[in-house]
């Protein structure tokens, strides 16, 4: 069907009118800070609502996979995170050790998480799909004191690791008895350590082409531009029914499904089961959704489902951030759904959106939208020791940033030189290949490196190598995205083996299995492939781009520094 380009502002605009332009000052404005001087996200998230007119509003509806659903105040969501404070602090968790929560979508997870910000600690929360193998890369990568998790992750995943995590002092099982009744035992007495605007909060793991995961650190003052890009991106107003999908083990999650929108003093849906259309339909319109902050990929699971959707008239705003959007998948929602959906585009380094087709401007399917008011952003080629900026429209180039805005992570993890590296001639550079057209939309064209996303889940080849190298027959290992239409790209190995082993199924499936136990379901490869020998450069490195070149069959470009050809 022919499409026109622009699908004009829709009329929710008028139903309840978006919020004005908020820049990071009014922002800061809006938020209260610490009495007595301080910033810190729990209190803005949670506290100040409690101790006001909304302590005894919803703050989260968490929807059970089984059994009975809960509804959580204000109020009753402070006094459990004060719980929580207090246990890790008795504990010996001081002001910026750092706290991993490894818990499916449970209340006790969000209360972890901001008991943890309270008292100063830096927070992780943690994919509960990881295998033992990322979970321990992460917990020491870390240096993590504490982790917060549940009887069944515990046995199923951390229990066989914990001797390989030194710096772990205790490993908190909150649905235990035991575990229960430390948090019953604990003090409900508040006691905000008083934090600045510059103090580590959060740390988020995520993946570049080479090395292990790098551990992006978040500061308090971060919140400032989840609490604007929430309002300006996702139009949240205080009476708002708002549901993101996203798991807190990812920075979506975490950004948009705790903090930002408890900051607004809106509802949000916590739903602990897994993808089902049907369910999703039903959450929409039972809980009376009004703003739902989604991925491509469950959208694209919806498209392909055989379910119809529900009229959904309290549903004013459908935004979608993680991966591309195909425009099949924009103009899907306005037809199926009676709403376009809205693009953006941030990562865990940005800590909060940055792009996006907000719902005061006419959306460009297939476009990631528009810089935000307070974000400078432009496409830029490397060349000499810096960057230039190309002015011209619609040429491809790096997607880089001006540094500043109140959500930038601080640093890696312990990797100094990787984080200065991102930042080139007063510019942080993304990492993904953009254009931006005449009217000052940006568009995404693809990643400048090896990383792959899948279900909206960013993966390092490296990891996943690594791991398949740990099997006792593979002798190399080279792993890419392969595309697939619904989670966008699929984990593909390649795997050479070592003298005296013999290609077959049983090896391949043995090989599968190992990397899912190890790695988990979300990091391991759905294919493996046998190849004689990898290509590599001449210094060594697997030339992933060749092997995805190959699987593809596209041209395979410069192969000038190929050592030897597969
Ligand atoms: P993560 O750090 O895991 O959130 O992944 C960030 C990466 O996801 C970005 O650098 C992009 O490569 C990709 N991404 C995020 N949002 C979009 C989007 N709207 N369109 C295309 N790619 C996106």
């Amino acid at each position: 069907m022919l499409r026109p380009p622009v699908i004009a502002k829709t009329p929710h605009d008028l139903r309840v009118p978006p919020n004005p332009a908020l820049g990071w000052e009014a922002a800061r404005r809006a938020l209260s800070g610490l009495p007595g001087g301080g910033f810190n996200i729990a209190y803005e998230a949670v506290d100040r609502h409690a101790a006001g007119a909304r302590a005894a509003y919803p703050a989260i509806r968490w929807l059970a996979a089984a059994g009975a659903d809960r509804v959580i105040t204000y109020a009753e969501l402070s006094a459990l995170s004060n719980r929580f404070a207090s246990l890790l602090r008795g504990l010996g968790i001081a002001k910026g050790d750092v706290v991993f929560v490894l818990c499916g979508r449970i209340p006790e997870l969000y209360a972890a998480v901001l008991g943890a910000l309270k008292l100063g600690a830096v927070a992780s929360p943690l994919f509960s799909a990881f295998g033992p193998e990322p979970l321990k890369t992460r917990v020491n990568l870390g240096g993590g004191k504490v982790l917060v998790t549940t009887e069944s992750l515990y046995q199923r995943k951390v229990k066989k690791i914990t001797a390989e995590m030194p710096t772990l002092r205790h490993v908190l099982r909150v649905d235990t008895d035991a575990g229960r009744a430390q948090i019953a035992a604990a003090a409900e007495t508040p006691r905000i350590e008083r934090t600045t605007a510059e103090d580590p909060a959060f740390v988020h793991f995520t993946s570049g082409t080479t090395g292990m995961p790098k551990g992006a650190l978040h500061v308090h003052g971060a919140l400032v531009a989840h609490y604007a890009t929430a309002a300006v991106a996702l139009d949240l107003h205080p009476d708002d029914v708002f549901w993101c999908t996203a798991d807190p083990g990812w920075v979506t999650g975490t950004s948009y499904g705790i903090v930002a929108p408890l900051a607004h003093g809106v509802t949000s849906i916590v739903d602990e089961a897994e993808f089902d259309a049907e369910r999703w339909y039903r959450i929409l319109r039972e809980q009376q959704v009004t703003v739902w902050y989604t991925a491509p990929t469950a959208i694209r699971m919806l498209m392909k489902a055989a379910v119809t959707p529900p009229p959904l008239p309290k549903l004013r705003l459908i935004a979608s951030v993680g991966e591309p959007l195909n425009p099949e998948a924009v103009w899907w929602g306005k037809e199926a759904l009676g709403l376009p959906i809205h693009d953006n585009w941030w990562q865990t380094e940005t800590g909060g959106i940055m792009i996006a087709n907000t719902p005061a401007m006419d959306i460009k399917p297939g476009s990631m939208g528009k810089p935000l008011p307070g974000v400078e952003a432009a496409i830029v080629e490397k060349g000499g020791d810096g960057v230039s900026v190309i002015e011209a429209p619609n040429v491809e180039g790096e997607l880089a940033l001006r540094p500043g805005w109140p959500s930038m992570f601080r640093a890696y993890l312990g990797q100094e030189e990787r984080y200065r590296k991102c930042f080139v001639g007063g510019w942080y550079l993304t990492g993904d290949l953009a254009r931006r057209d005449a009217d000052g939309y940006f568009w995404f064209v693809g990643r400048a490196d090896d990383v792959i996303k899948s279900a909206g889940h960013l993966i390092g080849p490296f990891e996943v190598e690594s791991a398949l190298m740990e099997h006792p027959a593979v002798a190399e290992a080279g792993v890419i995205g392969k595309p697939d239409p619904v989670v966008g790209e699929v984990v593909k190995a390649f795997v050479s083996l070592k003298k005296g082993f013999e290609e077959n199924e049983a090896l391949r499936s043995e090989i599968l299995a190992h990397a899912r136990k190890r790695l988990g379901a979300a990091v391991a490869p759905k294919e493996i492939a046998f190849a004689p020998g990898l290509p590599r450069t001449r210094s060594g490195k697997i030339m992933r781009r060749l092997l995805k070149a190959r699987e593809l069959g596209l041209p395979e470009g410069d192969t000038s520094t190929l050592e030897e050809a597969a």
